[in-house]
């Protein structure tokens, strides 16, 4: 369908768009577009009016701190894909590898893809298995929550109507990382599941380990070294088929037209024992992403 003509501002500074975004009621930010206005012309969309942040410079760098690394909420995929964090954690190459095609990563941002909040999303699993906090700011100041808070329901966040997501920290070395997704097709695929994973070794026991899935419950899961009882345990084959079936207790997937509840559990399985065993392996020095 066309979408009706409706206001549309694209403010130069960020103190702008919270002002443009608090002004209208039923104002929406846009990004790039390729989750809003694909909504938008289903009638599944239809905000007052649109506050672009194409302008905002400030929400497209990349910045490296040490071990950590600021994606401002505008970085595309593409961009993660062309950063250092391609060689230093390469779960998100995997990530970016997997998520729809090259024309929708030139466009797709961090940002969109969080605060769309798609129970399917790509990114979330492999920036909560880093640690990753949301920096949110809106007319009553900066605040910082963990990742695994944002996400409130599918399609829900802790975002009022008022506020931008700016950016989103996370660890920018980590070797141990890898991301595993398992969709209807190749390419262009929405997840059926998706199950990212930081290993972190002691010698031959297990330091840390966090596992991350996607589109397997309403918001993505985190389960983190304690949760998964697997401190100073060895890394092999039965320790994670072990620590699949802890993750399959914590799931609630639904059935839909891309896959069974119960289908969704086998994958989800299937998914932690690669990606621990990625994982590993790219520790030990090998399965380059
Ligand atoms: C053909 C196709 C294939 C796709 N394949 C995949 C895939 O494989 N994996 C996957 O995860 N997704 C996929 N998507 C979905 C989509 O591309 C991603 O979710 C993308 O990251 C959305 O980013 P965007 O910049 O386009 O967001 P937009 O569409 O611009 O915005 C999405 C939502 O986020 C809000 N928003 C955006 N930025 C901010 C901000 N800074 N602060 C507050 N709110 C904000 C907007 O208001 C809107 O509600 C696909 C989409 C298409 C059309």
């Amino acid at each position: 369908m066309y979408i009706p003509p409706l206001e549309y501002t694209a403010p130069a500074t960020l103190a702008e768009a919270l002002t443009a975004l608090k002004k209208t009621t039923g104002a929406v930010p846009l990004a790039g577009g390729t989750d809003l206005v694909v909504m938008m012309k289903e009638g599944r969309a239809a905000p007052a009016s649109l506050v672009s942040l194409r302008r905002l410079s400030e929400l497209k760098q990349i910045s490296f701190d040490g071990d950590a690394v600021a994606l401002g909420a505008g970085v595309t995929v593409t961009q993660i894909e062309r950063s250092e964090l391609s060689a230093t954690n390469p779960g998100f190459t995997d990530m970016v590898r997997n998520m729809a095609n090259q024309q929708i990563r030139n466009r797709a941002t961090v940002g969109g893809n969080l605060c769309t909040a798609a129970a399917c999303a790509d990114i979330p699993p492999i920036l909560l298995v880093n640690d990753a906090v949301a920096v949110i700011t809106g007319s009553n100041g900066e605040r910082k929550i963990p990742l695994v808070d944002f996400f409130t329901g599918p399609r829900k966040t802790q975002l009022k109507h008022d506020e931008l997501l700016v950016s989103v920290t996370c660890r920018a070395k980590n070797r141990g990382t890898s991301y595993i997704k398992f969709g209807p097709r190749k390419v262009v695929n929405i997840a059926i599941v998706g199950v990212a994973c930081a290993l972190e070794m002691d010698g031959e026991s297990i330091a840390t380990l966090k596992i991350a899935v996607t589109a397997a419950s309403g918001t993505p899961l985190l389960l983190e070294t304690n949760d998964l009882m697997v401190k100073g345990q060895k890394a092999n084959t039965e320790q994670w088929e072990r620590v699949a079936k802890q993750v399959v207790e914590h799931l609630s997937p639904i059935s839909d037209i891309r896959g069974s509840a119960e289908y969704r559990l086998e994958l989800a399985q299937v998914g932690v024992i690669r990606a621990c065993e990625t994982a590993l392996l790219r520790l030990q020095g090998g399965a380059d992403a």
